[in-house]
């Protein structure tokens, strides 16, 4: 499942986690730190924040772009940014791991604002992430097809299958490793015909290569 996640969301600069598994759902970063009443504030927010949300406020010595990065890489949903002007103005910068979009959004309906961004997060996520499993999902309605696709187009086929063990043996042998990865409850039914051995066939199977 881990391995999953990173390799389903993952960008170049690291995880992005789903909101609802994240360890840390809002990173809430001070900027301009040492200028007063700062950290105060931050400690605040992080205070009314972890009622409902898993926050962490880092106040470490690190500069802002060091923590930037930091969350970034751990695929923190939402970083927080709160500094001298945010809070002259009772607000704060609200910035999306998925598509580092910033919002501005005032301290009074922090919480609304928060709980529309990770929505927005997850939405994001599922879309591209669904998106990406039809795109790389193929149909083969015989060998030849099974075969060519299974060398050339990296991701998921469907295809009928007889039952037999030994077709499924067959198909792994020829493409270095295709085999069944699931049967869907929900079975489509492409034609019937193994894709194998061209028998009548029992199963819609999902097929792809294990790495
Ligand atoms: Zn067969």
């Amino acid at each position: 499942m881990i391995g999953a996640i990173i390799m389903t969301h993952g960008d170049d600069n690291g995880l992005v986690l789903p909101p609802k598994v994240a360890p840390i759902q809002v990173a809430i970063l001070p900027i301009a730190m040492h200028k007063e009443g700062v950290l105060d504030k931050a400690t605040e927010v992080r205070d009314r924040l972890k009622k409902n949300y898993r926050v962490k406020l880092d106040d470490s010595d690190n500069s802002p772009g060091w923590k930037f990065s930091e969350y970034e890489m751990k695929g923190v949903p939402l970083r927080l940014e709160i500094g001298p002007k945010d809070i002259e103005n009772n607000q704060c910068v609200l910035v999306r791991r998925d598509n580092r979009e910033k919002l501005f959004v005032s301290l009074d309906n922090l919480e609304a604002e928060i709980d529309k961004a990770l929505q927005a997060v997850h939405n994001g996520l599922l879309e591209r992430a669904q998106a990406n499993l039809v795109a790389k999902t193929h149909v083969a309605h015989d060998y030849d097809e099974f075969i060519d696709t299974a060398t050339n187009k990296p991701g998921f086929i469907k295809a009928m299958w007889c039952g037999d063990v030994a077709c499924e043996e067959k198909l792994k042998d020829v493409t270095g490793g295709v085999k069944s990865r699931c049967i869907p409850f929900d079975e489509e039914v492409i034609n019937n015909k193994c894709v194998c051995c061209g028998k009548e066939s029992k199963h819609m199977v999902v097929w792809g290569k294990q790495y």
